[in-house]
Parts: structure tokens; C-alpha cells; sequence
């Protein structure tokens, strides 16, 4: 160890509260996500470590560490449960991973407006259960939820069940504030109102430490869960679009086409060898989906009521039909993108026709701004970064918006364009561009960081 590396653990050593982790397996274990679903970034990361590893159990001691890693200049990396797929929480430069999970108390419910007071490191499966007591529940839930914190969810992820209704996280009204404490001479808790918190929403932990989160609740219904099974895969998008523009409450809809169900685990593949169309609405809405299936003459099995689900469709969802797929093969990569509006079908047909079942096709239904839209979480077979490169150049053209799981930059990851707000927060707020250097590409990397 450098006599740099035993100056810093001495300081971090005289914080209250501050457990550190020196052990070089856990070190290795929590400077990782699940950023191997991607071969791309499985080749960057896979050799990058942190020095050590700190968990505050309070925002002082939190600050504290913000304190020392500007004095020593050295890079924080914040990392919540680690389940982020774009390497989001590795330190590229090494450094201090500062894992939040001990921050994790759930502060305040406001009854009137069912906002939500919560420190950074709580799991969301925690908060939902605690909501739940109030008659509140959490709008948007990413599949991983019951690992992922809700700090790590509010900078990492994106959306997931729930986006149906309630868009994603960046969409006004989710967040409504924040707080953070700054890396600068003297670190501050800062609070943030809802559009003062815009830049570090989704910004990987670039521009602040998230303590806590002012976050928008829904009245919590019973979800109860359908399966449809439909041949044709036109056919199939066609009744997910017909269920998501009925009047009817919606927690998630889905398409797994049929070569994915196949790889599912066996109590989800049912007998019926078609593609599935996944619903969760309330018991109301259920009926409603019923009356849809009877008009397109297609079989539809309610599973009954998610919560109390042994297997809910909730684990076969979202990112998890990724997992399950690479579960059974490792080969299997995927893709993140909104599909151009009634043009689902062209895109897919035409990617078929390039690329066959190298390609299997996995839809989610969202709301974007408002408007019923779909997108798509293919799973694509690796062969190669130029066969990647080629499958997203041929969905750009065709209308798609890709969000690139194989890229580690916030703006890559995202619409490609640099957010000139949260470039501004950081120098704002990480002046030295301590936190996750390398992650923002609207901030240039100072020398000093180069490995
Ligand atoms: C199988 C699978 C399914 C998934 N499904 C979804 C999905 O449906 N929707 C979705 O959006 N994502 C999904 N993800 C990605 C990920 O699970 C979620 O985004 C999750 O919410 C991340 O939470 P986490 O606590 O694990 O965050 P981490 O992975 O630990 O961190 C995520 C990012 O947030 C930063 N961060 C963490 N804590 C803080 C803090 N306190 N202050 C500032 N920055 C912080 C980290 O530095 C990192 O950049 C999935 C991943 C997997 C493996």
C-alpha cells in the first residue's frame, strides 16, 4: 500500500460512524455492477478497483469523507446495491467507493400530497413495504427493486413497471427534491427543490452525494396479473397497444415473443407455444382486458393477484427477461430502445429480415410525455461490437431512440447529447471532478486521474 493510501485510511479512521473495507475480495465484490451483460463493457471494466471501500451510517460522516477525498484529491464513487448494467457504480480511476446503504431511513410521509422522505440507501423493497402502510405505494419500480436502493435508482435507472403510467423517473412530478452534499473546499448539505434536483437526477452520482429524495407516491391498488397468449407478432402488438390506450389503471404490459418465453423459468412458459402478452391492472381493468382478448379471439390466464404470487410476472420483466436469457446462455446480450410510433412492427420486420432470431424481441409499454408508447428491450445474440454497432445504426435509421446499455458515459447511455445543466452542477458542486470521473462525458478529465 502507498504511504498516500495509509495517510488516507489514517484520516478516514478518525470518522465516527465510517465503516471502512480494506479486504481485497470485498473491495473487488463492491467495485462491480452488472455491467457484464454487456461484452463491450466487460472488456473496459473487468480490471477496474477501488482502493477501499466506506459505508457512512450518517450524513456527517459522509461529509467527512467528502472532506478528505478533496484534501487527498482522490476519486468517490458512489454505489447504492450495485445492480446498475452500465458499470455506472465502478470506479474507473480507483479511488474510494462509498457504498450508501446504511443510509436508509425512511424520514417523512406528508399525507396530503403522498410525498415521500427518504434517505438515498433504502431498498426500494423496504420503502414500497413501509408505503404500504399509508395506502401509498412507489410509482415506478425498476425489476430489481427489491435490492436496488432508491438513491441508486433515482441516479442510475431509468424507469421500469410503472412506466406505463407514470413515464420515467426524469419526467416532472416523480422527483420532487433532493438533498446532496457538495466535494468542494468546504462540503455542504445542500436541499434542492424539484427543478434544482433536474441535474442530478440521472446524472451516476457525478455531481453529488445523494442523502435523501423527495419522491411522489401513488394510492397503492392491487395489482392483479394476466397472461395472453397470441400468435402473430403484429397481431400481439397490436392488443398490447389496443389494452394500453383502454380506460383502465395499468401497472405494466409486455410482449416476450415466443423464442424468449421458451428460456423463462418453467412456471412462467405455460403449456401454449405463442407469444405472451403480460398485464398487471387492477381487478376492474382485468375485465376490461378480458372483453379485448374475447374481440381478437385470444386466450388470456389471470394468475391472480401479484402480491401474493409465489412467481409474479414482475421477475420476468424489464431487464429480468435479460437475465432469465442469460441464465440459460451467457451469449445473450441486449438493447435499449424507444420504438418510432406506429411504425413497432416495420422496425422489427425489418430487422428480422437482416438478422433473423439473432434478434428476439422484447417490448414494454411506457408513457412517453403522455403519449402511450413502446419500448423495446431486445435480446440480441453476441457476435460481435460491430455486429452491436450495426443493429443500433439500422435502428436509428428506422426511427428507433436508442439508449446504449454499452456505453459507460451518462450522455451515452442516454439521448447522446451533453446535459449542459449537470456539467454546471458539477462544477458547481465537485469542482476537482472527484465523483465517478470518467462517467459524464460533458467533463473533462483532469490529468491527474489518468491510469
Ligand atoms: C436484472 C436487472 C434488471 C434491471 N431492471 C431495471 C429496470 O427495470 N429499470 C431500471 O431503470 N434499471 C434496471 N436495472 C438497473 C438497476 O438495477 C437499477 O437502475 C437500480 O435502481 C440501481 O439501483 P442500485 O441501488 O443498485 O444502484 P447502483 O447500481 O449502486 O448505482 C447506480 C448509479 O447511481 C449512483 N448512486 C448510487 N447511490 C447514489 C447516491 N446516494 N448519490 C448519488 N449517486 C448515487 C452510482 O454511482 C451509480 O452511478 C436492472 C438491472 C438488472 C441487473
Amino acid at each position: 500500500m502507498s504511504s498516500r493510501n495509509s495517510k488516507l485510511i489514517e484520516q478516514l479512521k478518525k470518522i465516527d460512524n465510517l465503516e471502512i473495507i480494506e479486504r481485497t475480495s470485498d473491495v473487488k465484490r463492491l467495485s462491480k455492477d452488472f455491467y457484464n451483460y454487456s461484452p463491450i463493457l466487460e472488456k473496459k471494466l473487468d480490471g477496474c478497483i477501488a482502493d477501499l471501500v466506506v459505508r457512512p451510517i450518517d450524513q456527517n460522516s459522509v461529509k467527512k469523507v467528502a472532506e478528505i477525498c478533496w484534501e487527498f484529491s482522490i476519486p468517490l464513487t458512489l454505489r447504492g446495491s450495485g445492480t446498475g448494467n452500465y458499470g455506472q457504480a465502478v470506479p474507473l480511476f480507483k479511488g474510494i467507493v462509498m457504498q450508501m446503504n446504511c443510509l436508509n431511513k425512511i424520514e417523512e410521509f406528508h399525507p396530503e400530497t403522498g410525498f415521500v422522505k427518504v434517505q438515498s440507501g433504502c431498498l426500494m423493497g423496504d420503502l414500497n413495504k413501509e408505503l404500504e402502510k399509508y395506502g401509498r405505494e412507489l410509482r415506478l419500480l425498476p425489476s430489481t427493486w427489491k435490492t436496488a436502493t432508491i438513491g441508486g435508482f433515482i441516479a442510475g435507472g431509468s424507469g421500469g413497471i410503472g412506466s406505463i403510467r407514470w413515464g420515467f423517473l426524469r419526467d416532472p412530478g416523480n422527483l420532487i427534491g433532493l438533498e446532496a452534499v457538495t466535494i468542494n473546499e468546504e462540503p455542504k448539505l445542500l436541499r434542492f427543490d424539484a427543478e434544482e434536483s433536474e441535474p442530478l437526477n440521472h446524472a451516476y452520482g457525478t455531481n453529488g452525494i445523494i442523502t435523501s429524495l423527495l419522491i411522489a407516491t401513488d394510492i397503492k391498488r392491487k395489482w392483479y396479473s394476466i397472461i395472453i397468449d397470441c400468435e402473430g407478432l403484429n397481431k400481439t402488438i397490436e392488443i398490447l397497444k389496443t389494452c394500453t390506450t383502454a380506460a383502465i389503471d395499468l401497472k405494466l404490459g409486455a410482449i416476450l415473443e415466443k423464442e424468449i418465453v421458451d428460456q423463462m423459468p418453467s412456471w412462467f412458459k405455460g403449456k401454449s407455444k405463442s407469444h405472451k402478452i403480460l398485464i398487471q391492472s387492477t381487478l376492474g381493468g382485468i375485465k376490461t382486458i378480458e372483453l379485448i382478448c374475447k374481440k381478437y379471439e385470444v386466450n388470456s390466464f389471470l394468475l391472480g393477484e401479484e402480491d401474493k404470487l409465489t412467481n409474479g410476472i414482475s421477475e420476468v420483466v424489464w431487464n429480468h427477461t435479460t437475465l432469465h436469457m442469460r441464465a440459460k446462455d451467457k451469449n445473450w446480450t441486449y438493447l435499449q430502445m424507444l420504438l418510432p410510433l406506429d411504425k413497432e412492427f416495420e422496425l422489427i420486420n425489418s430487422l428480422r429480415e437482416k438478422w433473423g432470431k439473432n434478434i428476439l424481441w422484447h417490448l414494454e409499454a411506457v408513457s412517453q410525455q403522455g403519449v402511450p408508447r413502446l419500448a423495446a428491450l431486445p435480446v440480441i445474440k453476441w457476435h460481435s461490437s460491430d455486429q452491436i454497432n450495426q443493429i443500433i445504426d439500422n435502428c436509428k435509421k428506422l426511427g428507433a431512440i436508442i439508449f446504449n446499455p454499452h456505453v459507460l458515459t451518462v450522455e451515452g447511455g442516454g439521448l447522446g447529447v451533453i446535459d449542459s445543466d449537470q456539467v454546471k452542477a458539477k462544477l458547481k458542486f465537485d469542482p476537482k471532478g472527484l465523483l465517478n470521473p470518467g462517467k459524464l462525458q460533458g467533463w473533462e478529465i483532469k490529468d491527474e486521474f489518468n491510469i
